[in-house]
């Protein structure tokens, strides 16, 4: 009998069972606040990227609806084509007069955004500096594009400065997070940009953690940085997500007007692809909104990542369990082995607290972590549940 390559996958599969690799998808609805139904369980929940609770904002959700009774559910067609809706159009304008750029383009995807942007901007015969812990997606568009890769250690500039002043490629492009996903803690933009001046490079931040965050009224990273308006510099290509504290779906990238109208051209995965639908659009351009308006949800997020933090420093005293060095939502516990961090989901699961245990590939080996997001859909009351469900499952270690 002959074998096909095909008969491998119940044994593949089984030995990522054994490396405590296997990923399972719950069924989630969300309840009130931070609460989800998961699999038909009511969980407190730290494990969501909507940092400002809009997701099911009551706005969004009206400007969703009445957009489909204008526009339908679909787009119909690429950006180039049909599919560039009026709506589309002017959420564009409010992007880039939010961050405070010249010229923003409105991806359904922020996946679709970095493996698209990344080969219109560079390829074989350039070069690419890539932090050692960018998003996946960053990773994978720097493949995409065929120019050589340069990883440099996570925030080295020293190191960063060296491969720059080593490269005789003509085009240098630096990609980096603007906040670390999986970590929390944020670039040196400054940093990155002298490094950018000096060697003649174009610096692509990815704020998908930081817009609606951080900066004044949410207008992310590159604001908080004093870099946008008259401070803007055209070596910087900004992009952010839209499906995190923006709480809807989607990302843009934005900048230099010739920079942007080249990606417009350009970029495979905007040319080949159906448009977002309006409806998203629509709702969009209500949370920016909403993100500039409601500070108090900036305010009561900060309380929290401050609560948690004191919470967590003293409860977990002697603990081998160690709190990242991070100021932003996303506040990862370091717990080391795989098979420690997911008994830790387990032990969460069972008070009826949901926080995503991280297992590599997506972090390094040996730094399985829980990586809590917080929003401000939490209450104070929710955070102290968690301080106190931590500490409790933290004890037999000592
Ligand atoms: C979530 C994320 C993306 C992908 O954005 P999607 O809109 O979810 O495709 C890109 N970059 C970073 C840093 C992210 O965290």
């Amino acid at each position: 009998m002959t074998t096909s390559w095909l008969d491998e996958f119940p044994a593949r599969i089984a030995a990522l069972d054994d490396a405590h690799l296997r990923r399972l998808r719950r069924v989630v609805t969300p309840e009130s606040g931070a609460r989800l139904c998961v699999n038909g369980q009511s969980m407190l929940a730290f494990c969501s990227n909507d940092y400002l609770g809009l997701a099911t904002h009551p706005a969004l959700v009206q400007a969703a609806c009445d957009a489909a009774q204008v526009y339908g559910v679909g787009s119909g067609g690429s950006p180039l084509v049909s599919g560039h809706s009026a709506a589309n159009a002017a959420l564009e304008q409010e992007l880039a007069a939010f961050v405070g750029l010249a010229r923003a383009l409105y991806f359904y995807a922020g996946y679709a955004t970095n493996i698209g942007i990344i080969p219109a901007l560079v390829g074989a015969g350039d070069a690419i500096f890539s932090d050692a812990l960018n998003h996946a997606c960053l990773i994978d568009g720097a493949r995409l594009s065929r120019a050589q890769i340069h990883r440099y250690p996570h925030a080295d500039l020293a190191a960063l400065a060296h491969g720059l002043a080593q490269s005789s490629a003509p085009r240098k492009l630096v990609i980096s997070d603007a906040v670390f996903s999986m970590d929390g803690d944020s670039a040196d933009i400054p940093g990155l940009l002298a490094l950018c001046e000096q060697h003649d490079a174009l610096l692509l931040l990815d704020d998908a953690h930081g817009f609606g965050v951080l900066g004044p009224q949410g207008r992310g990273s590159l604001a908080a940085a004093g870099l946008i308006g008259p401070n803007a510099s055209r070596r910087v290509l900004y992009m952010a997500t839209l499906g995190k504290a923006a709480g809807v779906a989607g990302a843009f990238v934005a900048g230099d007007d010739a920079l942007v109208e080249w990606l417009l051209q350009k970029t495979r995965s905007y040319t080949f692809a159906t448009a977002a639908p309006a409806l998203l659009a629509s709702a969009l351009r209500v949370s920016l909104q909403v993100i500039e308006q409601d500070d108090w949800r900036r305010t009561h997020l900060q309380r929290l990542i401050a609560r948690l933090r004191a919470g967590l420093t003293t409860g977990l005293q002697g603990s081998s369990w160690q709190l990242s060095d991070s100021q932003t939502a996303i506040q990862p516990l370091l717990i080391g082995p795989n098979d420690e961090a997911l008994a830790a989901m387990e032990g969460l699961r069972l008070r009826g607290i949901w926080v995503p245990a991280i297992r590599p590939p997506t972090v390094p080996e040996g730094t399985a972590r829980l990586r809590i997001a917080l929003s401000a859909a939490h209450t104070e009351g929710d955070v102290d549940q968690l301080i106190d469900a931590l500490t409790t499952l933290a004890k037999p270690l000592r």
